[in-house]
């Protein structure tokens, strides 16, 4: 099995840490395929170490990207101590772009703290997968693992204000323009901006 642990995306850098997720999202790229624009597989044969994130690292000129994404086949914060590690590791690294982290927000459920506060001083953006304007169609959509999922992306992203420059929520537009009006309406409530963006299968 490969191990692509980093892969362009236009003029970004993503980063696949892990292939664990707490969510069985309906529209998850992961069921389409084994990459995402026309990357290498992105299964991994396990969560690169330390040592091998490095290496992967050496491969890239950073100068040569607008950003450095942690998103991958998975969801990044299930390896959250390798992401701080990795994000602090690349910001030593010449040219070293803005850091953007794209997550569900579940990252305090799955490791039973607060997480937010770790991403301090290394990642520069968080973009959260709402994914939904409401709890059922959220639960229904993105199928986590726990019941109070939506409540606690919720708090996470509002931690993250306090702690990353950049806060933003996500959808995809072919969600029902109901569920993206009430997805603003979540966005405005807790002042963190949504972006509506297109779907790529
Ligand atoms: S959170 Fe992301 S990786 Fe996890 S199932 Fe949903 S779309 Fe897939």
């Amino acid at each position: 099995m490969a191990m692509t642990i980093l892969y362009p995306v236009g003029s970004h850098l993503y980063v696949n840490l892990t292939n664990q997720c707490p969510c069985a999202c309906t529209f998850c790229i992961r069921q389409n395929g084994d990459g995402a624009y026309g990357s290498d597989s992105l299964w991994l044969e396990h969560d690169p170490d330390f040592n091998e994130i490095k290496a992967a690292f050496a491969a890239w000129n950073l100068a040569d990207f607008t950003e450095l994404v942690f998103c991958g086949y998975g969801e990044p914060t299930e390896a959250l101590e390798m992401l701080t590690a990795a994000a602090a590791y690349a910001k030593t690294l010449s040219g070293c772009p803005p850091i953007r982290l794209n997550t569900n927000g579940l990252s305090d459920l799955i490791h039973g703290k607060k997480t937010a506060r770790l991403l301090h001083g290394l990642v520069d953006t968080v973009s959260i997968s709402l994914n939904a304007g409401t709890e059922k169609e959220y639960m229904a959509v993105t199928r986590p693992k726990w019941d109070n999922a939506f409540q606690a992306m919720q708090e996470f992203a509002v931690d993250c204000k306090q702690y990353v420059e950049h806060v933003m929520f996500t959808v995809v537009d072919v969600i029902p323009q109901n569920e993206i009006a009430a997805a603003q309406e979540v966005s405005d409530r807790l002042g963190i901006p949504l972006r509506v963006r297109k779907y790529d299968s």
